[in-house]
């Protein structure tokens, strides 16, 4: 039998204030199951703990332990024969973006292309508009992408605009993922500010969550572009730390061939201005993961959950 999975405390950042809705964004790069058993050699995971059958149940009770109103996915190999059909029954719409050329194509017995998902609470929100992007990097058009949603909250009509997405992988790609994220900033300036009718002089677009597998250090460039953006965006997981202001120790945690990578890859921006951060699920320790790291029998990918509380702050416009 499996070990338990890690419990994990919420701590409560901001009192939150109970006439605004809470919306709770869940950030996770699932491991893509094509990846996982054929390209990424976790030489500390016993195989069978990889098994579909088994880890897409470990995967949907993680999700639904948290009952995220917002899931943004990367990684996801299953979209068709397993995520869509099990969360539309569970009241989500979802949107499916795949990797150009996913590198899960070269494994044996794939399921298809990996890509980004984006899941939503049919419940609470209605799409407006969505956008599959393939970013570039400057000029050139590259493998990987992002998914921008237009919600509009059903109880108070509020619009804000919901983004996935996965960076380019690996060291030496540091300007690469720069120039990804610039493209994406850019595209999204665009688009939040498309989706905000009422936009008065000064005003900023619609409020903004982005959620993704940056494949970036907090010291990298593509970090600072989002950090210093005319966005105003900050990074929900900054609030977990005692200083308010530093991101966790990891996100993802894995032993491969080459040896053992710690790192915190995995972000969930939002607009400061216009978002608050009322909780944040805190990240399991070192022992909770575990001296085989990740995956392992009791967690189903090499990266971890982020989930967090947001509430909308400000009603420049209206008062709903
Ligand atoms: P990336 O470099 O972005 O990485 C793809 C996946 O590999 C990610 O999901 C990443 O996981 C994982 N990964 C990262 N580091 C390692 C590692 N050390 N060992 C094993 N897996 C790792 O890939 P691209 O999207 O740029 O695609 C490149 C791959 O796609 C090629 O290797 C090839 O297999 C295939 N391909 C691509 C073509 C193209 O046009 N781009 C053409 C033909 C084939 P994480 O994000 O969690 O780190
Ligand atoms: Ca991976």
């Amino acid at each position: 039998s499996r070990p338990p999975r890690p419990h994990r405390d919420f701590i409560q950042t901001s009192a939150g204030s109970p006439h605004h809705l809470r919306v709770r964004v869940m950030q996770w790069n699932i491991l893509a199951q094509a990846l996982g058993e054929g390209k990424d050699a976790f030489v500390c995971c016993p195989v069978e703990a990889l098994n579909w059958s088994e880890r897409k149940y470990l995967i949907l009770e993680e999700i639904l332990t948290y009952r995220p109103d917002i899931l943004c996915l990367q990684e996801v190999d299953h979209y068709y024969d397993t995520f869509l059909p099990v969360l539309s029954s569970l009241g989500y719409q979802g949107s499916f973006c795949p990797k150009p050329c996913s590198p899960c194509l070269d494994v044996r017995d794939n399921n298809g292309p990996d890509g980004c998902a984006l899941f939503f609470s049919r419940r609470r929100f209605q799409l407006l508009r969505v956008s599959h992007l393939r970013l570039a990097a400057v000029m050139i058009k590259t493998n990987q992408v992002a998914i921008v949603a237009t919600l509009q909250c059903r109880a108070t009509g509020r619009v804000f605009c919901v983004a996935v997405t996965h960076l380019k992988a690996r060291s030496g790609w540091e300007a690469f993922r720069g120039a990804q994220g610039s493209h994406l900033l850019q595209q999204l300036k665009a688009i939040s500010e498309y989706g905000c009718e009422e936009r008065t002089e000064g005003a900023e677009g619609v409020p903004l969550v982005v959620c993704g597998d940056f494949n970036a250090e907090p010291g990298e460039e593509v970090y600072q572009r989002f950090m210093a953006s005319p966005l105003g965006l900050d990074s929900a997981y900054r609030r977990l730390s005692a200083d308010g202001s530093t991101e966790p120790a990891y996100t993802s945690w894995k032993i491969r061939p080459s040896g053992e990578s710690r790192s915190t890859l995995d972000y969930i921006w939002y607009s400061s201005n216009s978002l608050s951060v009322d909780g944040v699920l805190t990240m399991p320790s070192e022992e909770q993961i575990g001296p085989n790291r990740l995956p392992s029998y009791h967690y189903p990918s090499d990266h971890l959950s982020l989930v967090c509380d947001l509430s909308l702050i400000q009603e420049p416009h209206r008062l709903m």
